[in-house]
């Protein structure tokens, strides 16, 4: 049984768990994604970041690095690959958190989920899914499997470049190809892959693909043309973005508006000991901004707590509570 569950690894999901262990509170991070940071880590991690305070700018991905280090303070329980689908409250007012891994027991809750669970767009045919992560990837977690190995990136964006470039040095062969002539990502990265030796193949679709001994053959047809070609390789890494799916909310015992959860001046839900932080939340003169969620995550696990500890007396300052 946690004190405390969070439902969502995104930078502001990952404050309230770190702010969950130093207020000494039993904490569990669950997250759909393979890998903490939310929209941070999904879609802009090479961008910038001018309004985190402390920080004149910072990188986004380099945030989500120092988001996770700080979490490592308290080290709550993370369960990544995980998607909370339900959440039911207990007579004894406790709530069993139903995920696709199991059920968590829990005092409290923090939804975070900001836009609703991230997953990667996958390639729009049909196609044998037992390809999946053994030829197919939609995500990467060690580069070392693709080493002396001939790759395909599907994709146009700064992660797709991003994989390209990271995988240049270590595969056999690297080929992205782009439905587009232009490339969405930042303007330095196109210009380092170009003068690589990765192989840019565009204005391409992938329109199918199938196992070939021990390859695989795409599909591809040439934007706006009759042109179809074909492209051997060992491995294809898809590349399209994320979509986000918030309708879990209508799972969960509060009352919502919208793909938004109403919250009061304690971050507190229409139900007892159910909070909720981020952009997920609405008030009057809420912003979607990480800011505004690290403010909003020491209110309710500190209003969480005291519903469920009441007894508990701590310090305020943090200067206080870490020795
Ligand atoms: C292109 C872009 C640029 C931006 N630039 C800035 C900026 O410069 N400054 C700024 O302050 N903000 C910026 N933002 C907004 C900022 O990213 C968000 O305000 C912030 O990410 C919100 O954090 P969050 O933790 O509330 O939600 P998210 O970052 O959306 O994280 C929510 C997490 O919850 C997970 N989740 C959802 N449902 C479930 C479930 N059922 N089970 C398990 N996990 C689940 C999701 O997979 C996701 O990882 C930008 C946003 C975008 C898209």
């Amino acid at each position: 049984m946690y004190d405390i569950s969070i439902i969502g690894g995104g930078p502001v999901g990952m404050f309230a768990a770190f702010y969950a262990g130093l207020r000494n509170a039993d904490a569990h991070l669950i997250e759909t994604l393979p890998h903490l940071g939310g929209q941070v880590a999904a879609l802009y991690p090479e961008k910038d970041v001018y309004d985190v305070a402390g920080f004149p700018h910072i990188k986004a991905k380099e945030l989500v690095a120092q988001l996770a280090d700080q979490l490592t303070e308290f080290s709550p329980a993370i369960s990544l690959n995980t998607t909370v689908e339900k959440i039911t409250k207990e007579a004894d007012e406790t709530f069993t958190i139903i995920t696709n891994h199991g059920d968590y027991h829990s005092r409290a809750v923090v939804i975070a989920i900001g836009n609703g669970a991230f997953a990667p767009r996958k390639l729009a045919f049909k196609y044998d899914h037992k390809l999946d992560d053994r030829q197919v990837h939609y995500f990467i977690n060690n580069l070392e499997d693709f080493r002396d190995q001939n790759v395909t990136v599907a994709g146009g964006g700064d992660s797709a470049i991003d994989w390209a470039l990271a995988l240049e040095p270590i595969a056999k062969s690297v080929t992205i190809i782009h439905r587009r002539d232009q490339f969405r990502g930042l303007e330095s990265s196109v210009e380092k892959m170009k003068a690589s030796s990765i192989k840019i193949m565009t204005p391409y679709l992938l329109s199918g693909l199938a196992p070939a001994g021990k390859q695989i053959e795409i599909q591809l047809k040439k934007a706006r043309t009759k042109e179809e070609t074909t492209v051997l390789t060992d491995q294809l890494i898809v590349n399209y973005g994320f979509t986000a799916d918030a309708r879990i909310l209508r799972q969960f015992p509060i009352e919502i508006q919208g793909a938004t959860v109403p919250v009061d001046t304690h971050m507190a839900t229409s139900t007892d000991r159910i909070y909720a932080i981020g952009d997920v939340v609405t008030y009057p003169g809420k912003m979607q901004l990480i800011a505004s969620g690290f403010g909003e995550a020491p209110v309710a696990v500190t209003q969480a707590l005291q519903q469920v500890y009441p007894e508990r007396k701590q310090p305020l300052h943090s200067t206080s509570l870490i020795h």
